[in-house]
């Protein structure tokens, strides 16, 4: 396709993306993001490094990088994060590795952070494109709801998380996109239009 366009253009798709995911806890932020990975080997996830203990159901390595405070602290020194934050008293960070490497190799990275890491990752000047993404549940109630039934909070955590996602949801102005997620699939076919979208943009280079 390339040799049949004019000079002077290209299609974002062909270097990497980096697509940032956020929204209230409980969204399906995570969910969402695994069944996009198992169905698109172009994208990656940028596995973040916490201070926050594992879930019986994830790996290390694979959801995160489950670290010491000791750990976390020698990443910062070592400037190894693109960028870091406090959430419910536990640190979390994304390894610069995780996404700068792997854009360069022309992947496209998929991240899971908070809505000041979103902010932070727009403003590192990657010298790739960022998409922000903002995945919302259809409704409160349903919000209350899935944080609950996943079981993995205590009623004062949860009670705290559910505070964080009120900020967090004044934010959606700094988006690019809104994806409500009311049944999976749907949720994941949204996303993945946005992916795709976003591959085909024309880039006019000087
Ligand atoms: P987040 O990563 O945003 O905190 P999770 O992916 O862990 O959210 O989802 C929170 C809970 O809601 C989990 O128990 C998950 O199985 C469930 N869930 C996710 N998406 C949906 C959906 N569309 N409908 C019903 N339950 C969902
Ligand atoms: P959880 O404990 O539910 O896995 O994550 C809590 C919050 O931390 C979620 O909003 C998640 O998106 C966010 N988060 C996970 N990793 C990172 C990260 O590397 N940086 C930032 N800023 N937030 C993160």
């Amino acid at each position: 396709m390339k040799d049949l366009l004019p000079k002077g253009v290209r299609v974002q798709g062909e270097r990497g993306i980096a697509f940032v995911i956020a929204g209230p806890s409980g969204a399906g932020k995570s969910s969402v993001i695994s069944a996009l990975l198992s169905r698109d080997p172009r994208l990656v996830f940028s596995v973040s490094a916490t201070t926050r203990p594992r879930r019986p159901d994830e790996l290390h390595g694979r959801d995160y990088y489950f670290l010491s405070e000791e750990e976390f602290d020698r990443l910062i020194a070592q400037g190894e994060l693109l960028e870091w934050t406090t959430y419910q008293g536990y640190r979390y960070g994304t390894p610069k590795a995780e996404v700068v490497d792997r854009l360069k190799d022309g992947l496209d990275v998929v991240l899971n952070v908070e809505v000041h890491g979103a902010r932070a990752i727009r403003a590192a000047g990657l010298g790739f494109p960022v998409v922000l993404i903002f995945l919302v549940p259809p409704s409160w109630e349903e919000l209350v709801r899935r944080v609950r039934s996943r079981g993995t909070e205590s009623e004062e955590a949860l009670a705290e998380r559910l505070r964080i996602a009120r900020a967090e949801i004044q934010c959606i102005p700094e988006f690019d996109y809104l994806v409500v997620n009311d049944a999976l699939p749907e949720a994941v076919a949204r996303v993945e239009a946005i992916i795709q979208a976003e591959r085909m943009r024309i880039i006019r280079c000087a």
